[in-house]
C-alpha cells in the first residue's frame, strides 16, 4: 500500500524548500507511520538547507513533529494507532552511551540522524516521479504531513497537552531545558547567565525560574524578545550593545560572578562573553552550533579558577523520560510552550522561513489541515 503526503523538499543547498506531493512506502516492522499536526522549525533545518550539516540532498527536513500515529510495524509493542507522539532526535538505544541514559552521544548519532537513509541504506520517501528523496532526518523529516518514525525516537505524549505545539518539545525546548536541569543543575538561589533569546535560551530561562534560581540573566540584542523573558522567569534582560566589557557588568550584577552560564549563540565572541560573566567555580555550556569548524580561544588562566566550559548536545536528556516530563511542567503552566510559539499553516512555509531568519518569531510551528 502506497501512502501519499505533501513535504517540503529541499533540491539543492541553499534553494527553497518546495511543497511536493510525495509517498511512504510500506513500513518496516520497527517503524510507525506519524500523521504530522504540527512541526517546529529548528535553526538545525535552516543551517542544513544552507549546506551546513552533511545531509545529502534532495532531503526533506524537519525534526520536531508532533501528530498521531496512524500505522504501525509488525514489531511496534510499546505504541499503538491513535497515539499521540512527539518526535525526538534518534539514537541506537544499545551503544554505550545510549544504555548509560544518555542517546545525545550515541555512537551512532551521525548516520542516524543525518544520514538521510535507514541504516540499510534504503529510503523512506519517494517524488512523483518515483525517484528516492532523502528522509531519516533526525528519524523523522517531519516537514512532510506523513511521517516514517521509529519507537525508538516517538515519546507518547500525556493528554491535556496540544499535539499541534508539542514538536519543539523534541528538540529546541529540550536543548535549552535540558542543558539545564540535567547537565549545569543550578543550586536554588544561584545565578544564571542566558546568552542568545531564541527557543533554546527562552526554554532556559523556563529551566531555570522551575530550578529555583535567585538571578536569571537574559541576553539578546534583539529587545522585542526582553519582555517575553521577563515572563518567563528572567529577572534581568539585557541588550549586549553598549556595553565595552559586558562580562564586567555581569559579574557585578550576579555578586562576583555568575554560577551557570548558557550560550545559545555560538560566536567566539559570546562563548568568551560567556565564560567571562562566571564565578569561581562556574561553569558554562555552549549550545549554539555553527556550521563547520569553529575555533575560539579560551584563557587557561582564567579556567584554572574552578570554571568549565562544556559543550552539549540536544540538553543530554533521554527524549524518553525528560520529554514526558517537559510536557507535565508545560500542563501544570510552568512552561509554557505556548508562549513562545506562533503557528503558520504550512502551506505559507517561506513566511515562517523568513519569520524565523528575521528573529521576528521565537518559534515557528507549521501546521497541518489535518
Ligand atoms: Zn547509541
Ligand atoms: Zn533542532
Amino acid at each position: 500500500m502506497s501512502r501519499t503526503a505533501t513535504a517540503a523538499v529541499l533540491r539543492e543547498y541553499g534553494g527553497p524548500l518546495q511543497l511536493e506531493t510525495v509517498t511512504v512506502p510500506d513500513l518496516r516492522p520497527d517503524e510507525i507511520l506519524v500523521r504530522i499536526h504540527g512541526v517546529g522549525i529548528c535553526h538545525t533545518d535552516l543551517t542544513a538547507a544552507a549546506g551546513g550539516v552533511p545531509v545529502p540532498v534532495p532531503v526533506v527536513l524537519g525534526h520536531e513533529g508532533a501528530g498521531i500515529v496512524t500505522e504501525i510495524g509488525s514489531a511496534v509493542s510499546h505504541l499503538a494507532v491513535g497515539d499521540a507522539v512527539v518526535l525526538g532526535f534518534d539514537s541506537c538505544r544499545q551503544c554505550r552511551n545510549c544504555t548509560r541514559g544518555r542517546p545525545s552521544y550515541c555512537t551512532r548519532f551521525a548516520p542516524l540522524n543525518y544520514g538521510g537513509t535507514r541504516t540499510d541504506g534504503t529510503t523512506v520517501l519517494q517524488d512523483s516521479e518515483g525517484a528516492w528523496l532523502h528522509g531519516n532526518w533526525f528519524g523523522q523529516s517531519s516537514f512532510s504531513s506523513l511521517v516514517v518514525a521509529t519507537e525508538r525516537n516517538a515519546v507518547r505524549l500525556p493528554p491535556d497537552v496540544s499535539i499541534t505545539l508539542a514538536g519543539p518539545l523534541g528538540c529546541g525546548l529540550a536543548t535549552g531545558a535540558g542543558t539545564v536541569l540535567r547537565v549545569l543543575r543550578p543550586e536554588s538561589d544561584s545565578s544564571i547567565v542566558v546568552f542568545g533569546l531564541g527557543a533554546v535560551g527562552m526554554a532556559a530561562i523556563m529551566a531555570a525560574r522551575i530550578a529555583g534560581c535567585a538571578t536569571v540573566i537574559g541576553i539578546d540584542p534583539n529587545e522585542r524578545r526582553h519582555d517575553l523573558a521577563r515572563e518567563l522567569g528572567a529577572t534581568e534582560v539585557i541588550s549586549p550593545a553598549g556595553y565595552d566589557d559586558l562580562g564586567r557588568h555581569l559579574r557585578r550584577l550576579t555578586g562576583g560572578g555568575a554560577d551557570c552560564a548558557v550560550e545559545s549563540v555560538g560566536s567566539e565572541a559570546v562563548v568568551r562573553q560567556a565564560l567571562s560573566s562566571l564565578g569561581s567555580p562556574g561553569v558554562c555550556a555552549t549550545l549554539g552550533l555553527r556550521a563547520g569548524r569553529n575555533p575560539i580561544t579560551v584563557d587557561q588562566t582564567h579556567l584554572l579558577n574552578g570554571r568549565t566550559l562544556t559543550g552539549v548536545i540536544e540538553g543530554d536528556v533521554d527524549p524518553h523520560r525528560f520529554l514526558p516530563e517537559l510536557a507535565d511542567l508545560w500542563r501544570d503552566g510552568r512552561f509554557p510552550v505556548e508562549k513562545l510559539v506562533r503557528t503558520f499553516d504550512f502551506t505559507k512555509l517561506d513566511d515562517a522561513l523568513g519569520a524565523v531568519r528575521s528573529g521576528e518569531v521565537v518559534k515557528a510551528v507549521l501546521t497541518f489541515d489535518n
